[in-house]
């Protein structure tokens, strides 16, 4: 089979081939239709999380089961699975049994450190695969397995209420379907703020009710004109720092800043801001089985739709450098099937 692995030096993602992988005990391999690309495949190219040489990338992916190990009851051949950065938790510890499973100090992430979808077959622990919905598009299903699934829980542990002011920074692939839960599914008002003046336009297409451009107008000082106190919450996923400080400044008294994007670097953040205004500052990583079961279903409604771009799994070193470049609007996503 192909595969789309970290190169030795890691460096970049190159194409190998590999024998199809044996299933063990608990265990479904999947027949990979899509893998969505996500900035995270970059980082972990680089080796910014610690190197991971010859690992197969990818923590988008959906396809259908092959093949199921023993002691498998959660899945079946033919269903539709989702491969997802949160691949498996230890089951037992203080997280995985409150809920907050994607915190385990002992998970496994798809695509890092265990074998992602960016392949023609995957290996899955069956009860961590989520199935995908009747009626959702695999393609789409790929974008919501992790810029869906993302955005939606961000905005769900913002706790933002209908009529509320949510300004969303970064409008690229995360973005643009923060917007859509925010607006479709939370009922909030959204305001978004980017550099780019086309995904700004994309934005207002999908439900974004004020748009920024912040390279030309201070976002924070415009959105405390257009909410008269500020926003009620901010979410970034913008990969700048300066977008997590204008955050900070963006929200009114007792708002709340959720921090998605990934930045390697410090937010500067004024004491006497946070103390005195109660400025809460919340990290959210990806979701929980529930939280992607949740999102497909929005999916599957026709209440979220992500915008897709399909690509052949050899193209996966161009994407990979339109995505450095900032060219790419919503997301591409890998069709494993594709040859034109
Ligand atoms: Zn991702
Ligand atoms: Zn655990």
């Amino acid at each position: 089979m192909k595969a789309a692995v970290v190169n030795q030096a890691c460096t970049d993602v190159e194409i190998v081939e590999k024998p199809i992988p044996a299933i063990g005990e608990g265990e479904a391999l999947v027949e990979v239709e899509y893998c969505g690309v996500c900035h995270t495949d970059l980082h972990v190219c680089s080796g910014d999380y610690g190197k991971q040489p010859g690992r197969i990338l990818g923590h988008e992916g959906i396809g259908i089961v092959k093949e199921i190990g023993k002691n498998v009851t959660s899945l079946k051949i033919g269903d539709r699975v989702s491969i997802a950065w949160f691949f498996e938790g230890c089951g037992t510890c203080e997280y995985c049994n409150s809920g907050r499973e994607t915190l385990c100090r002992s998970v496994k992430n798809a695509g890092f450190t265990v074998d992602g979808g960016m392949s023609e077959y995957c290996v899955v622990t069956a009860d961590y695969a989520v199935k995908v919905p009747e009626g959702l598009d695999p393609a789409q299903a790929s974008s919501i397995t992790c810029a869906g699934v993302t955005t939606y829980k961000a905005i769900k542990v913002s706790a933002v209420r209908p009529g509320q002011w949510i300004a969303i920074y970064g409008a690229g692939g995360l973005g643009n379907l923060a917007i859509q839960y925010a607006h479709n599914v939370f009922g909030a008002r959204v305001i978004a703020i980017d550099l780019n003046d086309d995904k700004l336009n994309l934005a207002k297409e999908v439900g974004a009710e004020v748009v920024i451009n912040a390279g030309r107008e201070n976002a924070a000082e415009k959105i405390k004109e257009v909410t008269e106190s500020g926003a009620h919450v901010a979410v970034v996923t913008a990969v700048s720092k300066v977008a997590f400080n204008s955050a900070i400044d963006c929200v009114r008294a007792g708002g709340k800043v959720v921090a998605v994007g990934l930045p390697v670097e410090t937010m500067d953040l004024s004491i006497p801001r946070t103390v005195l205004d109660g400025i809460e500052i919340i990290g959210s990583l990806v979701g929980t089985r529930q939280d992607l079961a949740e999102a497909f279903d929005f999916g599957a409604r026709g209440i979220v739709t992500p915008i897709v771009q399909k690509r052949r799994l050899d193209e996966v070193a161009d994407v990979f450098q339109e995505m450095r470049d900032g060219k790419i609007q919503g997301r591409m996503v890998l069709d494993m099937k594709k040859k034109d």
